[in-house]
């Protein structure tokens, strides 16, 4: 597919095929209860469009235990996306917004300058917890700003044969959600009820990455399943997606963003003494406001690395 050009009346090929890359993801323990599979950042692959943060949590039998507990705790430079398969969360913040949300409904938090939040399973919650929580930075021209809460409760749906397309964040097709992004991205849950060919329309200007929620899917012949990440690179404008019987799959896209980072604990900031301005304004009061209804005491800042954090561009290169 690569960008073709006409020379001395003959079609060249300029640049290489779209990529397609399964990432696998790592376990990482979030909060006292919960396990999640992180499957962005990665070494070889740091970001997709504005996307920096995936994290898969569940499907986990929880009728038993708390579910998802994770005390008051700050954000800078990014937005955070929850997005839930099954459960229930109660989002609290320190602008003073108390918002459950339940499948198939967004909950958009932008930091701006900084925000802080707890999102905690309420003591009568469903059985199981599934879900995605996601990250995307904030371009130079947002970063700064202030911080605020959307929840979005209906949100534009698609049908295309046995597939339904969820429009999270973003354009796909001819709809578009409510979601309030900084920078050209989008993020689609794709639910196919049975086995076969499930077109995908893209944009050849955007990167994209796919991820199953559950069930299994083939794209260009690499097989998809829970726990992986399948980077499709850029340059598509539509891919097909095979599943074997019925699956949830989330496609994550946007225009490469070309800043780099740093990104450490819940910060994502330009270099690293951006992050100790804001773990010391965490420590010790500032900034970032304060989480009332959450019984949980806040969580403290761990220790930075002796050494200082590099900010590295979207490939994983550092950047002097
Ligand atoms: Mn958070």
């Amino acid at each position: 597919m690569g960008r073709e050009s006409t020379w001395y009346g003959g079609t060249v090929t300029a640049g290489a095929e779209p990529e397609s890359v399964l990432l696998p993801g790592h376990d990482v323990p979030l909060g006292r209860y919960t396990t999640v599979r992180r499957l962005l950042p990665q070494r070889p692959r740091r970001m997709v469009g504005a996307w920096c943060f995936v994290d898969h949590f569940g499907p986990d039998d929880v009728a038993d235990r708390p579910g998802m507990q994770i005390p008051p705790h700050p954000h800078t430079g990014l937005q955070t996306v929850t997005w839930l398969a099954e459960g229930e969360i109660a989002h609290r913040d320190s602008l003073g917004s108390t918002q459950s949300i339940v499948p198939g409904q967004l909950n958009l938090m932008t930091s701006g300058h900084g925000i802080a939040h707890s999102e905690q399973s309420p003591p009568a919650h469903p059985p199981v917890m599934h879900g995605l929580q996601l990250w995307v930075a904030l371009p130079e021209a947002a970063r700064h700003g202030e911080p605020r809460f959307e929840h979005h409760a209906d949100l534009p749906q698609v049908s295309a044969g046995d597939a339904r397309f969820t429009v999270v964040v973003g354009e796909y097709g001819s709809v578009r959600s409510p979601a309030r992004m900084a920078s050209p991205i989008v993020g689609v849950e794709v639910g196919v009820d049975g086995a076969g060919p499930i077109g995908l329309t893209l944009r050849d200007d955007f990167e994209y990455a796919l991820l199953a929620m559950s069930g299994q899917a083939r794209v260009d012949g690499v097989e998809l399943a829970p726990g992986g990440l399948l980077y499709l690179g850029e340059g598509r404008s539509s891919t097909t997606v095979d599943t074997a019987g019925p699956a949830r799959l989330f496609l994550l896209g946007g225009e490469p963003f070309d800043e780099p980072l740093v990104m450490w604990w819940n910060f994502v900031a330009r270099n690293h003494d951006e992050l100790v301005a804001a773990r010391d304004d965490w420590s010790a009061g500032r900034r970032f406001g304060t989480v009332t209804g959450c019984v949980d005491p806040p969580l403290p800042a761990p220790e930075m690395p002796i050494t200082r954090i590099k900010a590295r561009d979207r490939h994983g290169r550092t950047v002097a």
